[in-house]
């Protein structure tokens, strides 16, 4: 199993092993310098005491070296038996020759060959004192005492023994007191972790740490509950807007659901109208068609008959029934004009005309309406005049529906002039949006006023009901010329000033073939 590393402990196991492990490095230190320092203090006790007892003994054996008296210097060495650490001494005279010896046990070292000089000195597990013996101040002789050491060695072992096991007390004591005293801070960190998770498990920041204490741990505490004041003070006003912005989404999507259902409503009845118009549009062109059909039947009779009776009273001479018959065939036509105006517009707004655009050249458009043109010109008594162009374009039209759009514009321009000049011009102009070829008719008229030009192209919309009693005319021609230059990709503008005449001009895009 492997041992948590430190940094992965508890706080408290943590704190423990801190205070035990400084408290025992700190006792350690001690407790070997105090060993030290009382085994030297034991040595040098010892040596003291040893020189002290040689120093003694030299004095007392001096007299007896000095007059060569063995017996005597025996007899002091033999005091040494009452010092059980002293294992062994020698006595020498003066002249190195040895007087005494004594020896504790049999094993005891023997005596030097020379007494050496005075010191006092550890060797070989014992401690050598040499003492000089003086008579009335000159040395007689020489004391050498050995001390076994043994006890000095049994006094310092006791004393480790008795550091060691007050070490173990103290360390024992200090082990307890840390964890008595750890709690002193880990309680409050664990108390401030327990509440913090409570917090977060349960969301609830009402809940706030007890405050123990005045130190630091207490400032902790302190922070810590006035950040959870402040966290639930946001959370109280995040709660209320929360619940308004709710309360506004359910008044808003209520808002809604009805506009929706309005809307809903409104686009159904839209649907119904559409369905509605396009029912009636339906019913309208097809009643159209109908009756454009069934009139131009009789209608087609009638200028066929009259035609016929017109030239049989021509054959006749009667004059007078000839210019009769004239008005009923130029009425006819009218109406048969007519009748062909409501069809092609009839069948524009049902979506249903077919117009086939070719590619076809300005001179030959303009070349087919000239022979109509003319016999119209003459009516009001006006100049004509068609310049073809130097160069020949190219328009990409429905022939039958351009011409008759051109048609409408130069019979609109010989009907409302009357002794002036209506032309036709053709040219080119590059314009931004692309290239167009312009054909316009102009006349020397009455021109149109600016409030009336945008009547112009509205169907059935006569600018003034006068001409329309003089002049004849439906009011749809410039609305269908319109929508037909539209359908082919085109317009038609005008411009016009009251008293000086009018230009009509059709733009269709130039066609260019491909290369
Ligand atoms: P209409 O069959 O009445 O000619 P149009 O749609 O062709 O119908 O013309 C509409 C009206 O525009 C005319 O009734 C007339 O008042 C006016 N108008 C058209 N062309 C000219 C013109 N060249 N000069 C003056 N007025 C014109």
């Amino acid at each position: 199993m492997r041992l948590p590393r430190f940094s992965e402990l508890e706080i408290r196991r943590k704190l423990v092993l801190l205070c035990t492990g400084v408290a025992s490095l700190a006792l350690l230190v001690f407790a070997g310098a105090l060993w030290l320092y009382l085994s030297a203090a034991y040595q040098h006790a010892l040596q003291h005491e040893m020189s002290t007892l040689a120093s003694t003994l030299a004095d007392n054996s001096a007299a007896a070296l000095a007059f060569h008296d063995n017996e005597s210097a025996r007899e002091t060495l033999g005091l040494l038996r009452a010092e059980p650490r002293v294992t062994s001494a020698c006595l020498f005279r003066g002249d190195g020759a040895l007087a005494s010896a004594y020896n504790r046990t049999e094993r005891s070292a023997p005596c030097p060959a020379h007494p050496g000089r005075a010191e006092t000195r550890f060797s070989g597990g014992q401690l050598i004192v040499t003492q000089t013996a003086r008579l009335k101040g000159e040395a007689v002789g020489q004391l050498i005492v050995f001390v076994g050491l043994d006890e000095l060695y049994s006094q310092i072992r006791k004393l480790g023994y008795i550091m060691a096991c007050a070490l173990a007390l103290a360390l024992l004591f200090a082990g307890a007191l840390s964890a008595r005293l750890q709690r002193l801070i880990s309680r409050p960190l664990l108390e401030l972790a327990l509440v913090a998770s409570r917090v977060s498990e349960a969301r609830d920041y009402s809940i706030r740490a007890r405050h123990t204490s005045q130190d630091e741990l207490g400032l902790l505490v302190e922070k810590f509950n006035e950040m959870m004041r402040q966290i639930q003070t946001r959370d109280a006003a995040l709660e209320r807007a929360h619940s308004e912005l709710e309360e506004r989404v359910k008044e808003r999507t209520a808002e809604l659901r009805e506009e929706i259902a309005a809307r809903l409503l409104a686009e159904q009845d839209l649907v119904n109208a559409k369905e509605a118009a396009e029912e009636s549009n339906r019913a309208k062109s097809a009643f159209l068609a109908n009756m454009s059909h069934e009139l131009r039947t009789p209608l087609n009779a009638i200028l066929g008959y009259s035609d016929l009776l017109q030239e049989d009273a021509a054959a006749e001479g009667n004059e007078s029934a000839v210019a009769d018959l004239r008005c009923i065939q130029r009425a006819g036509q009218h109406l048969l004009a007519l009748i062909n105006d409501i069809l092609d517009l009839s069948k524009i707004e049902a979506g249903r005309m077919n117009i086939q655009p070719e590619p076809a050249s300005a001179r030959s458009l303009i070349a087919d309406v000239a022979p109509t043109i003319q016999p119209l010109a003459g009516v009001n008594h006006n100049h004509l005049v068609i310049e073809q162009p130097e160069d020949d374009y190219l328009v990409n039209v429905d022939a039958m529906r351009f011409r008759q759009s051109l048609l409408n514009l130069l019979s609109n321009a010989c009907k409302f002039t009357e002794n002036g000049q209506v032309s036709l011009k053709v040219n080119r102009d590059e314009a931004e949006d692309g290239t167009y070829v312009c054909f316009a008719v102009t006349d020397t008229g009455p021109g149109i006023a600016p409030d009336d030009m945008k009547k112009l192209f509205r169907a059935f919309s006569q600018v003034d009901s006068s001409t329309t009693r003089k002049h004849g005319g439906t009011g749809l021609g410039l609305s269908i010329s319109q929508r037909f230059c539209q359908m082919m990709g085109g317009s038609i503008t005008v411009a016009s000033e009251p008293g000086k005449g009018s230009t009509f001009t059709i733009r269709m895009p130039e066609f260019s073939l491909p290369a």
